[in-house]
């Protein structure tokens, strides 16, 4: 099934995400996680590519398993430290997996590579390119603070509108920890002419020493109830858990209450996390 078909949909669509290992003796522990998670039966499972720009071999193989479960498999695909080959290689492998939808990412630039000789420079020249190979839906990535390059919001919002324009058809948010943060996002993205559906991406926090990794990554503002929530419960690694999952749960009731439809949570390998979510939503999701 395509995402987009998914998330036009009118029932709330919340989906989850797995990181493929990065050596083969991790890969049956990673798939075991991924069986968990679609045991869940979410809307969709997402699974990522590479990290830091590099690229996967797992990806195809774990999304192929999360199909084989009977959830929809998104799988990541980045192009930064790529080749043209090698990136029609991996559109042969997903699609001789029966793989249906590619999220198109630029992937993160590692320090000291030379842009000038790299065959990608921006995702929305990886979307069209999947787009002219033909037969998959295409997503990408977007920024409520802004991609840490950009210059500003309106510049930033304007490439996105490019990259829609070159294929995606659905946009997923970096994490953000105010849902207003998002609200104002669309409404500028809107206004930017971008008016593809966006799927608001949640972290839950579950450990003090994610919140570190969350700050190299990404811009996101942590607003002060959080950090409240990270100073009394960040020494203890049970109730800050049970304290993330709950203010992720809020965030999540806020926004269907809102009309964001698609939620995306971005589970990390940890089924359990991604069971209480699904349980805390039970009766909103039904
Ligand atoms: P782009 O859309 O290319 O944007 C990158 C920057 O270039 C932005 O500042 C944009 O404004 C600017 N830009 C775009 N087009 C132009 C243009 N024509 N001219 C000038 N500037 C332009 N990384 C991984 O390695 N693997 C993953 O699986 C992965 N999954 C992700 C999932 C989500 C939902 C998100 C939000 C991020 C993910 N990332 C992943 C991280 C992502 O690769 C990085 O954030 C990367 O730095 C940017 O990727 P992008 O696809 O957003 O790039």
């Amino acid at each position: 099934m395509k995402v987009i078909d998914i998330i036009k949909g009118e029932k709330p669509s919340l989906s989850f995400e797995i990181f493929p290992p990065k050596t083969s003796d991790k890969f049956e522990k990673v798939k075991a996680a991924a069986d968990e998670i679609a045991d869940l039966k979410p809307s969709f499972m997402s699974i990522t590519y590479g990290a830091g720009g590099g690229t996967s071999q797992y990806t195809a193989s774990i999304a192929a398993e999360v199909a084989a479960q009977g959830v929809t498999p998104l799988a990541h695909l980045s192009c930064i430290s790529s080749t043209k080959e090698m990136v029609k290689e991996q559109l042969n492998l997903l699609k001789e997996k029966g793989i249906e939808n590619i999220l198109a990412l630029r992937g993160d630039i590692v320090a000291g590579t030379d842009i000038s000789l790299c065959d990608y420079h921006y995702a929305s020249e990886l979307a069209a390119e999947i787009k002219d190979f033909g037969g998959f839906c295409i997503g990408g990535a977007c920024y409520p603070e802004n991609h840490p390059e950009s210059k500003n919001s309106r510049e930033d919002i304007e490439h996105l509108r490019l990259k829609c324009e070159a294929g995606c058809e659905f946009l997923t948010t970096q994490m953000f920890f105010d849902n207003n943060v998002l609200y104002n996002f669309m409404y500028r993205a809107l206004k930017g002419g971008v008016d593809v559906p966006i799927v608001a991406g949640i972290m839950p926090v579950t450990s003090a020493a994610q919140i570190k990794r969350i700050c190299s990554i990404s811009e996101a503002a942590l607003p002060q109830r959080f950090l409240r929530i990270v100073d009394r419960y960040g020494d203890d690694p049970a109730a800050m858990k049970q304290a993330g999952i709950a203010f992720a749960t809020e965030q999540i009731i806020d926004l269907y209450a809102n009309g964001i439809n698609a939620v995306h949570v971005y589970s990390m390998n940890h089924p359990d996390v991604a069971r209480a979510i699904k349980n805390n939503l039970s009766e909103i999701i039904k």
